[in-house]
């Protein structure tokens, strides 16, 4: 079976350019490859359209209807629906021919490569081989498991960002009636951070900028810690309307993403074969984790200004009318060192000036950012001071303005407002009781990094996960796949085979579902789900291919399931699985923001749900208003002779999902295990280029290992290095996680690098 060799791995120069004719190249290659010439095209012309399926990949918006193109999808679109619609297949044949140990040798490339699972396996105590079970059986094993726990609190339901709206409402409700609230999701470790500090400032979790803001209205743009290239690769048609029309972008990363300096718009003949859009008019090449200083740096040139020339640079009628917290936040700003920002941020003063004076001559500016944000010790922190940059010139609630976090997977906006949290407001558990007349738990549940401890420490017995990799997705790889191997019984509901099925419990089963091409037709006939993007636009989704095999269940039919097996029909779980505008009906009646939900998904486009400091400059924080908070720079303290790292995607990945070995924006070709490094930072080491390096992260607790790296010469600055992830991920301490939204620290580990042993 086919493993990763990265002797092979071949380095050439970065990109200086993105998409082009190599990425159209690419989609239809994975296309043609995976799912036939024919049904690939029919397939990815359905995507993305009103009529069509939701792209499995990333959660960035589709324009307006009448606005769409006729390939309304990107390289890493059309690569993650050609992943989910292969013909190969893993059925049962396949599990008797392999054991679990012959599969955990492989990685996950070659694992996922096996194409898509056909029914339900289970895998018995002892055994190493996977063996074929009914569903009626499978059912019936999970709730035996689940009414023989002494504690519903000894279960944990995990839900990755693909599971719908419908099926995660059905899921948190089927955890809640079991009665905990052991909800982790993938959402925990990735813009946990984000909803923690807009939650405190302006009173919601997300984001308040629809896509015209971008394309039509921001002046400037300041895409911070993220890599839209790869992660988010339609933003850049976004982008390149704004540049258009004369918008400035600001890209903030110790990385130059050859995605934020030029976009060769594959739909047009410029991109086609011209030279493309130039994004970027301002890069500020961070240092990793210096990003709340780069902001307090900023403000704190703002109100120099403001002071120079009063009412010049501040919206003070915005100020006083909406916002609190504005004179200890200017005490703060006042107070701060600049040798302190300058060496907490990697930037200059002068490059702040800068920046400020493309603050300065905007009349709007939208903030985005993702995981370079979000993943550190201070990222709440660092969030909430964005928010202070954006208050202080009233850049919220108006064309053009706010702070946008751009969500990873595709609905993982969307299965928070249903409810996946584990810690749901009284507010919400009060409609889910007055439903469906039981009463939720009310005590917080574990979070996904205190599911992990609470495994390792023998407190989970069952854990179910509705989608995703969990041990490829979360932190500290070693720790968390001896914590899995703790469990009684491990349930994973998947379209394809991955680590996490082969890191199993005691028991384990792998319940096959249909992914988003496929149709899903239930006793009440065809149904749709629905999903809620980046912006808050919530709407329908519905696959039309054959499903994979014909014993595969949807999520919902699965979680229903499972229902109706533990607790019959009190609830009406059948009801629900055979027709979702049931599903939909009680969304309407517990989640604000629903009204007449089944009439406007049934829309084309779909409809927004409302965000008051978009809508009407209303902030539902504690004080009523948007608060300005006190932020002090605290950038991670690296000894010595170490580099702070961050883990990134390669252009060939979507989350956990490798799809092959190359990164070819940053020239990367045919293998995994590299590190990118300042050379100067190589050359204090007596390290050089093309040196195979072994990576040492450091933590109170002692030192992990990542072995075996292709040292990489790389444009960032001095102290900094970037690897992928999931192979990295053994260095991320499961205990480093982020202050207030236990997020892991994922970008900033400390590390050594020495030359391999
Ligand atoms: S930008 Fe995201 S949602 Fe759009 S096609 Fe690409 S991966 Fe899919």
């Amino acid at each position: 079976m086919a493993t990763n060799s990265d002797d092979e791995v071949r380095v050439e120069k970065p990109k200086t350019s993105v998409a082009g004719m190599p990425a159209i190249r690419h989609a239809l290659q994975y296309a043609a490859v995976e799912m036939g010439v024919t049904r690939g095209v029919k397939t990815l012309l359905a995507m993305n359209q009103t009529s069509g399926f939701d792209c499995p990949g990333c959660a960035w918006p589709d324009p307006k209807v009448g606005d769409r193109s006729h390939a309304e999808f990107c390289e890493n679109g059309a690569k993650a629906t050609s992943w989910e619609a292969t013909r190969d297949r893993a059925g049962r044949e396949f599990f008797a021919a392999h054991s679990v140990s012959e599969l955990l040798e492989e990685d996950s490339h070659s694992l996922e490569h096996h194409g898509r699972l056909t029914e339900p396996m289970y895998l018995a105590p002892g055994e190493d081989h996977y063996v074929p079970i009914t569903w009626d059986e499978a059912f019936e094993l999970i709730a035996d498991r689940l009414r023989a726990l002494p504690d519903p609190n000894r279960a944990a339901f995990y839900t990755s960002g693909r599971a719908s709206n419908e099926a995660a409402f059905v899921y948190q409700l089927l955890a809640r009636r079991l009665g905990t609230n052991n909800l982790p999701d993938c959402s925990n470790m990735c813009h946990e951070s984000s909803g923690s500090a807009l939650n405190e400032t302006i009173g919601v979790g997300k984001g308040t900028v629809d896509l015209d803001d971008i394309t039509d209205h921001a002046e400037l743009i300041v895409i911070v810690g993220q890599n839209p290239g790869t992660n988010h690769p339609r933003m850049l048609t976004a982008l390149e309307q704004a540049k258009q029309r004369g918008a400035r972008i600001v890209s903030v990363n110790p990385l130059l993403e050859a995605g934020l300096v030029r976009f060769k718009n594959p739909q047009s003949v410029r991109g086609l074969i011209g030279s493309g859009t130039k994004l970027t008019d301002r890069s500020l090449p961070v240092r990793v984790n210096g990003d709340l200083a780069l902001f307090a740096g900023v403000n704190k040139v703002l109100l120099a200004r403001e002071d120079a020339e009063p009412g010049t640079i501040f919206d003070h009628d915005f100020i006083e009318t909406y916002c609190d917290g504005f004179d200890e936040a200017c005490r703060a700003w006042r107070s701060l060192q600049w040798s302190e920002i300058e060496s907490q941020s990697g930037l200059t003063r002068e490059e702040l000036e800068h920046f400020a004076s493309d603050v300065v001559a905007a009349k709007s500016v939208v903030v985005c950012w993702a995981m370079g944000i979000t993943q550190h010790r201070n990222a709440v922190a660092t969030i909430r001071e964005i928010v202070n940059f954006l208050l202080l010139r009233g850049n919220i609630g108006r064309p053009g303005a706010g702070p946008s976090p751009i969500r990873g997977h595709s609905n993982v906006q969307g299965d928070r407002t249903m409810g996946i949290w584990e810690r749901m407001p009284d507010a919400f558990l009060d409609k889910l009781r007055d439903e469906f007349g039981f009463e939720p738990p009310r005590d917080h549940g574990y979070d996904t990094v205190n599911t992990i401890r609470a495994m390792r420490d023998g407190a989970i017995d069952v854990f179910f996960a509705l989608g995703g990799n969990f041990v490829a997705a979360t932190p500290d790889t070693a720790v968390t796949e001896a914590a899995m191997k703790n469990c009684a019984l491990t349930v994973h509901v998947a379209t394809k085979l991955n680590r996490s099925h082969l890191c199993h419990g005691r028991e384990a089963l792998l319940l096959p579902c249909l992914g988003r091409t496929e149709r899903d037709v239930q006793a009440g006939g065809d149904q749709f789900v629905s999903v809620e993007d980046s912006m808050s636009i919530v709407h329908s989704s519905k696959g039309r291919l054959a499903p994979g095999s014909e014993l595969l269940r949807s999520e919902v039919s699965i979680v229903a399931g499972l229902g109706r097996t533990l607790f019959g029909e009190d609830i009406g779980w059948s009801e629900m699985a055979n027709d979702y505008r049931v599903i939909r009906g009680h969304i309407e009646r517990v989640v604000d923001g629903f009204e007449n939900f089944e009439e406007r998904v049934r829309e084309p486009g779909g409809f927004t749900l409302p965000r008051g400091p978009h809508d009407s400059r209303t902030f539902t924080t504690a004080s009523g208003k948007a608060r300005f908070t006190v932020n002090e720079p605290d950038a991670i303290n690296v000894p010595e002779g170490h580099l702070v790292l961050q883990t990134l995607r390669s252009h060939d990945q979507f989350n956990t999902t490798v799809y092959g070995l190359d990164d070819r924006y940053r020239g990367i070709k045919g293998g995994r295990r590299v590190v990118f490094v300042n050379a100067d930072d190589l050359s204090a080491r007596g390290l050089h280029d093309g040196d195979l390096v072994d990576l040492v992260s450091v933590w109170s607790d002692g030192e992990r290992y990542a072995k075996g790296f292709r040292a990489v010469a790389y444009e960032t600055p001095r102290g900094c290095a970037a690897t992928y992830f999931p192979e990295a991920n053994v260095l991320v301490p499961l205990d480093s996680t982020a202050l207030a939204s236990n997020t892991p620290t994922s970008k900033s580990v400390i590390i050594r690098i020495e030359p391999a042993t």
